[in-house]
């Protein structure tokens, strides 16, 4: 099996289902970016941020794997944050995964309140243009973020990668994504493997599909078209999680899952809205 893919709005194509690494150390993420690729993951998410590009990159050079085959997004840090910082920033983390050209940049965090994040958008479409980056988008924006951005510069994201799983499923900022041609990227997918993982709606739509309870949620994020990255360091899981492409969901599986929708409530991380 291999994922499907999804087309931005740019023309590129970005595998559905990806592989997550924060708070994957350095040398850890070497070697499970390697089982990931076993597993049959192709498109790998990390950040500066979170200290292992190094890692990612050792694991790619290693892998046997062309830059055709593979997809690699990382993201640019807050404190990089303006036009000049970007440019320079990029080019660290180039070569840090030691790529010629990266799948997608995309910055990290709006930080609505530092307003450096048009500028910042700016420096991403130059990277574009240069050819020294495919695609680019944007995590963590808002409605109104997206739309300043999109007013700025006339250039539309290609995603917005945003905390997105059954307990905070994000039905507004999707539709909005979508209306602009923008995909959804879900990130911890699986609400960080807590409560989720033990919810009685999903241990009994598993049961149906012979399936896990992490497959379930990731097939869920498939079925309502989101990109999805989870994240395991443990080899069992990693080829679980990928597995789980083939698990289908039915309408009403779908629809019990969008009914553990918790709202706000339902957030683990901060509030791109507030958040600086
Ligand atoms: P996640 O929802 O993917 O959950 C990961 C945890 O779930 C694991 O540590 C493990 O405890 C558990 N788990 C994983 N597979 C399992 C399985 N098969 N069975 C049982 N438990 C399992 O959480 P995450 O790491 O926060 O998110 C995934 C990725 O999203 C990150 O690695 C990162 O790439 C990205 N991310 C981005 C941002 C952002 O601001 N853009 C923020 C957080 C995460």
């Amino acid at each position: 099996t291999s994922s499907p893919t999804l087309t931005f709005n740019d023309g590129n194509t970005i595998p559905q289902l990806g592989y997550g690494v924060w708070q994957v150390e350095d040398d850890v993420a070497e070697k499970v970016v390697r089982q990931a690729f076993e597993a049959g993951f192709r498109h790998i998410d990390t950040a500066k941020i979170y200290g292992n590009e190094a890692g990612v990159g050792r694991a790619i050079a290693s892998s046997g794997l062309s830059a055709e085959d593979i997809f690699i997004t990382t993201k640019l840090w807050n404190a990089d944050q303006g036009y000049e910082s970007t440019l320079e920033a990029f080019e660290a983390s180039m070569d840090r995964l030691g790529l010629e050209t990266l799948d997608l940049y995309l910055i990290h965090w709006q930080q609505p309140k530092q307003e450096k994040y048009v500028d910042t958008w700016k420096a991403l479409i130059e990277l574009k243009k240069r050819g020294r980056v495919k695609s680019i988008g944007v995590s963590n924006f808002t409605k109104e973020g997206l739309q300043h951005i999109i007013d700025e510069t006339g250039v539309v994201p290609a995603i917005n990668q945003v905390e997105l799983h059954p307990f905070f499923n994000q039905s507004e900022l999707r539709e909005f994504n979508a209306s602009k041609g923008i995909l959804t990227q879900a990130w911890s997918p699986l609400g960080q493997g807590g409560e989720l993982l033990e919810s009685a709606t999903i241990a009994e739509i598993a049961a149906k599909h012979d399936a896990t309870p992490a497959q379930v949620v990731i097939a869920w994020h498939l079925a309502i078209g989101n990109v999805v990255i989870p994240k395991s360091v443990t080899e069992s899981r990693i080829r679980e999680n990928f597995a789980a492409l083939d698990v289908t969901l039915d309408a009403t599986d779908v629809e019990a899952i969008n009914g553990l929708d918790r709202g706000a409530e339902g957030r683990i991380g901060p509030d791109p809205a507030v958040s600086d």
